[in-house]
């Protein structure tokens, strides 16, 4: 089955009784792969094991063996890269992204790179404006014909009529939601993503079990005029952002949600009721039914942790603006000049919400919900920094008290579990698809080591620490020239 097979012709001198030489000549076969990475400590991220002095070899795209030394004896490549007993993880996914902007095509399309350099083989894009140019680059990338993360994607997200987002397929009542569904599938999209700015609770939940019965998996968010039991009773499959959860740990959601229904209690009130009531057990107990369904949550700490905590950072000389362009950038002013206005009882109480939300994530883990690591990185989403927000997201579970293996899953095989693809990808294993990365410290005594990558094996193509420095700094290089052209362009305008 494998591409080439090499015979090699060695001599050796064998040493024979009454010290008499006799040289003989030996034949020994060797199968012949790509790749062969040795002197590797492999992580197996399900039980938390490490095979040291491990060998892996590589055949096409996928990993063709995982064993000890000995398969040096029998197995060559054209490639033998040391590893240098630095320690393998599979490749990282990032649940929660979105590539958008329509006037940032160019700017998205120049971070893909940087996504394989910062060791992040896949990711799946919660929809956006830009749906059908993302389909395209989910193709593009299959194929091989640029560089970048698999990408997984809903395309466009259902919404209701007149909503806030841009570019999202609204829809008002059941035709218009069929109508919707049938587009998305004529687009061959990954899977439905639904958010409830004005679509309304019936609907929401009709959309759930539509898609599901289409056979899509659907992640939403929870509408404010709807219960969690509603939404997880419809068989929503994943809920985006772990501040939902707060909802879990109070009595009365469904009396509460009642009153906004009914104009009584606004949303902002309900908002400080769901962190002053909560309550932990309860909230546990919930979490339990949660896993027993089946739903997974991607909590996205790190968006709210930047608004929450924009007062002590100063995020002026982040060291990730040299990839992101004055434009990309430009879209981050809202809600930094929104933050600015708040007031310190404000900015104590988006720290605490923040604190409360955070510390959920263990809970979630103990009650056996499989918990999926997204950044929610997006032109919209301030300091949420592409592929760098990915690993700032991990620091936050490992500061929440969430061990290290776990995190590693929420990173790699959760996702692959979620996606129903687990038994093709995201652990190193023999037939397993070869999404690699290689790191220079033990992700198992602090999760920090995934930001310093030795190397990284994306589909497998094995790119080294300098090469991958290049693709960075072929990104920074891209961000300026994108910059000094719009800033002429615009200056055009002006003449004229
Ligand atoms: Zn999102």
């Amino acid at each position: 089955m494998y591409k080439k097979t090499l015979s090699l012709s060695i001599f050796a001198a064998l040493v024979l009784t009454g010290c008499q030489a006799d040289t003989q000549a030996q034949q020994i076969t060797k199968t012949q792969y790509d790749v062969i990475i040795y002197n590797a400590n492999v992580i197996d991220v399900e039980t938390g094991k490490i095979r040291v002095n491990a060998v892996i070899a590589l055949d096409d795209d996928k990993i063709a063996l995982v064993g000890d030394e000995s398969l040096l004896d029998t197995n060559q490549a054209t490639r033998m890269f040391d590893a240098e007993n630095k320690y393998v993880i599979p490749g990282l996914w990032d649940m929660h992204v979105h590539f958008e902007g329509e006037n940032l095509i160019k700017d998205n399309a120049d971070l893909f790179p940087v996504y394989i350099a910062y060791g992040i083989t896949t990711v799946r894009d919660a929809a956006s404006d830009l749906g059908e140019q993302v389909l395209d680059w989910r193709d593009q990338i299959n194929a091989g014909e640029i560089l970048g993360p698999q990408i997984y994607t809903a395309g466009r997200k259902l919404e209701g009529i007149d909503s806030i987002w841009k570019g999202d397929l609204e829809i008002g009542n059941t035709k218009e939601l069929n109508d919707a569904l049938d587009y998305l599938d004529s687009k061959h999209v990954d899977f439905i993503k639904m958010t409830a700015n004005t679509l309304q609770p019936d609907l929401f939940v009709e959309g759930i079990k539509t898609s599901k019965a289409r056979g899509y998996k659907v992640s939403a968010h929870i509408p404010q005029k709807a219960t969690v039991e509603m939404i997880v009773g419809a068989g929503v499959s994943s809920i985006e952002h772990a501040s939902y959860m707060l909802r879990l740990g109070i009595p009365n959601e469904a009396e509460l949600i009642a009153k906004i229904n009914a104009g009584e209690i606004k949303s902002s009130a309900a908002r400080k009721l769901y962190v002053s009531e909560f309550d932990q057990t309860l909230a546990n107990k919930r979490y339990q039914a949660l896993a027993a369904k089946g739903v997974a949550i991607t909590p996205t700490l790190i968006g709210g942790k930047q608004l929450a905590y924009l007062d002590e950072n100063d995020h002026a000389d982040d060291d990730f603006k040299k990839y992101l362009t004055a434009e990309f950038m430009s879209h981050y002013a809202w809600r930094i000049e929104r933050m600015g206005k708040r007031t310190p009882e404000q900015i104590q109480a988006s720290k605490t919400r923040y604190q409360l939300i955070a510390s959920q994530i263990p809970h979630l883990e103990e009650a056996g919900v499989l918990v999926m690591a997204g950044s929610d990185s997006a032109a919209l989403n301030t300091f949420v920094y592409p592929a760098m927000a990915l690993h700032e997201e991990l620091t936050l579970f490992q500061d929440a008290g969430v061990k290290p293996l776990q995190i590693l899953q929420a990173a790699t095989v959760n996702g692959a579990k979620f996606m129903g693809v687990k038994d093709k990808i995201a652990t190193v294993e023999a037939n397993k698809e070869a999404d690699l990365v290689i790191l220079n410290s033990n992700p198992l005594e602090d999760i920090h080591a995934t930001q310093d990558i030795f190397a990284v094996v994306n589909n497998g193509q094995l790119l080294e620490r300098e090469v991958l420095d290049k693709l960075l700094a072929t990104a920074a290089k891209q961000k300026i020239e994108l910059d000094v052209t719009r800033a002429n362009d615009s200056a055009v305008d002006v003449r004229l």
